[in-house]
């Protein structure tokens, strides 16, 4: 471990920000900013930009101009008020490396709030953890990085290289957010998105499907069930065989030079069901909602055929279902995986960061969720790293960041803004 005069100024001025940047992330979380109502997230980011002296580009998402674009996953719910922020630091001298710094605003449903210790959107520090729903995935990483780039002017320096600060929504769903910056024009020579990674460097990650079994029934009394046929009963039988796909996906996975040290990378997951109006009515319909991972370098359209077949196949062997096939939409992500790749420039930078703040080289991750990183890599080769805190029970109940892991996630981010980018005197 070996640590400069310039990075020593940067590590104290994070500390000497921290309890601000703490206060900061509290606030953050507190706001519910489920899928549709991340609004006054983006408000918050916004002014905490125009504080800080950032040109902001503070716009409305049009899906008319994304739709035809790489990784689009539909959209089904109302997106008049979804939009994106944007802050950019322009150099006065610019010879340095640009950089995206990337977090995502959305945050999944909280689930039933009797099973969190306290609420979700009341953040809690207790032992070293700050508690709420997005405190670890991902809005402490967002907090962090901007108060990454404010430690660096507090040292009295200021980058060399062109800056995008993005503050996006929709990456718990279908990443349409990340895909707007880019639609809209922002590029740099690398991408940077401190997701809650364990301090560890995504190298892969899995791609991701979304789609909805729209099961038909044929209701009648349920004193004569038999006369009649469940759609709760008959999606249960859907499930089953698309949980033997699951099984022949993980299969496949064994060949995947990354994937392959892992037991079972691809999760399906039926994670809604609705179905059904009365207790004793044979139910006439039953909608489930999944969600299935796909590998870097599987296409998306083949594995979508391979769904359609599952279930058509599924289908042919049921009674009612044979000759009245449920319908397959696709809901949500449609995201391929994605490999870190034409990134040695960045994660060189990234591990002089790393080696001042930990120590010793980066560790991998092999990621069996996905992240935005994709869409920067995939669709304009530009490397997009992946790196953060450490926490618990994402997307579940008592959800935290642990405070020392944030401490030093933010101190190797601004000292890989710092390495990337370049830092001259402020004056
Ligand atoms: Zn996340």
């Amino acid at each position: 471990m070996s640590v400069t005069d310039t990075q020593r100024r940067i590590l104290d001025a994070v500390d000497a920000g921290f309890d601000a940047q703490l206060a900061t992330t509290r606030d953050f979380v507190a706001i519910p900013s489920t899928r549709g109502a991340e609004g006054p997230c983006q408000d918050m980011i916004g002014d905490l930009l125009r504080q800080r002296g950032y040109e902001v580009d503070d716009w409305h998402i049009n899906l008319d101009d994304l739709k035809d674009l790489r990784g689009y996953g539909p959209i089904e719910h109302d997106f008049s008020k979804a939009r994106t922020v944007v802050g950019t630091y322009r150099p006065t001298n610019g010879s340095g490396r640009s950089l995206i710094l990337q977090g995502h605003c959305d945050v999944v449903p909280a689930g039933p709030i009797d099973m969190w210790e306290t609420p979700p959107f009341d953040p809690v520090v207790k032992n070293g953890r700050l508690y709420g729903r997005g405190a670890c995935d991902m809005k402490s990483g967002t907090i962090g990085a901007l108060y990454a780039l404010d430690a660096i002017k507090a040292a009295g320096l200021r980058p060399t290289g062109r800056i995008h600060f993005q503050s996006v929504i929709e990456e718990e769903s279908t990443g349409v957010g990340a895909l707007s910056t880019l639609q809209r024009g922002y590029r740099a020579d690398a991408c940077f998105i401190p997701e809650p990674t364990g301090a560890k460097m995504v190298r892969s990650q899995v791609g991701v499907i979304w789609f909805r079994l729209r099961v038909r029934g044929y209701p009648v009394h349920v004193a004569t069930a038999g006369s009649g046929s469940n759609a709760i009963t008959a999606a249960y039988h859907l499930i089953a065989a698309l949980e033997k796909l699951e099984e022949e996906w993980n299969r496949r996975a064994a060949s995947d030079p990354h994937f392959k040290t892992l037991a079972h990378p691809i999760n399906f997951n039926p994670g809604i069901i609705k179905g059904g109006d009365w207790a004793s009515s044979v139910p006439a319909w039953c909608d489930v909602d999944c969600r299935i991972a796909v590998l870097p370098g599987w296409s998306i359209a083949d594995h979508q055929a391979e769904i359609l077949a599952c279930v058509a196949a599924a289908s042919r062997d049921h009674r009612f279902l044979s000759n009245n096939p449920p319908q397959v939409e696709w809901s949500g992500f449609l995201s391929e995986g994605y490999e870190l790749t034409n990134s040695a420039e960045p994660e060189a930078a990234f591990g002089k960061a790393y080696d001042a703040v930990y120590g010793g080289a980066t560790p991998d991750l092999v990621f069996t969720a996905l992240t935005d990183t994709r869409f920067y890599g995939l669709n304009y080769d530009i490397p997009s790293l992946c790196f953060g805190a450490s926490g618990e029970a994402m997307h579940g109940f008592n959800e935290y960041v642990d405070l020392d892991s944030l401490r030093q996630s933010t101190k190797a981010t601004a000292l890989f803004i710092a390495e990337w980018c370049g830092v001259e005197p402020a004056q």
